[in-house]
């Protein structure tokens, strides 16, 4: 049951995710969560060291679509501005929005991994999957109360598992 919530990986943020490490893991697609995981959930468009990271990753072959619980609006224009396909209003973790993102991708669920920083959303619903799960710490404090409510049963969570020695804390 704990295993549910455990990710595969623990970073402390997409930069200390390296192409070489996905590509050591046969990834093909990657299901990515978009606020607070690739930006502050404030932010409308990727900046520059985000595109080269996303281009390093292309360059190795691998492909993704942008899987999130936000609304249309937001969702399309920072995935079109990456060129990504994207899935919005998502209700992770419910699996239907990851089964079609690995449709979209053209993967199965073994070489996919699904990064994000909610333990609740993204975690839980690649691990149903049986996707590889990369949790990132979030990149902004500032958000809805639903979401600072989900983090403090996630940080319960990851002592909980840091504790048991499921999980590293990131460097
Ligand atoms: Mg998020």
């Amino acid at each position: 049951m704990l295993k549910l919530f455990c990710p595969n990986m623990y970073v402390s943020s997409i930069y200390s995710i390296h192409p070489e490490d996905l590509v050591n893991k046969n990834i093909k697609g990657i299901i990515i969560d978009l606020d607070n995981t690739l930006v502050p959930w404030d932010e409308k468009e990727p900046n520059e060291n985000l595109m080269d990271w996303f281009e390093s990753i292309f360059d190795k072959g691998i492909k993704f679509c942008m899987v999130s619980n936000n609304k249309e609006h937001r969702v399309k224009l920072f995935a079109d501005s990456l060129s990504i396909p994207y899935i919005f209003d998502a209700v992770k973790p419910r699996k239907k929005a990851f089964l079609r993102g690995i449709k979209i991708l053209g993967t199965n669920p073994s070489n996919t991994a699904v990064i994000g920083d909610q333990i609740l959303t993204d975690i839980l619903g690649g691990n149903r999957m049986g996707a590889f799960t990369i949790l990132v710490k979030p990149m902004s404090s500032q958000e809805f109360w639903w979401t600072r409510l989900m983090r403090k049963i996630e940080k319960n969570i990851i002592s909980i598992l840091i504790k048991k020695g499921l999980l590293e804390k990131p460097e």
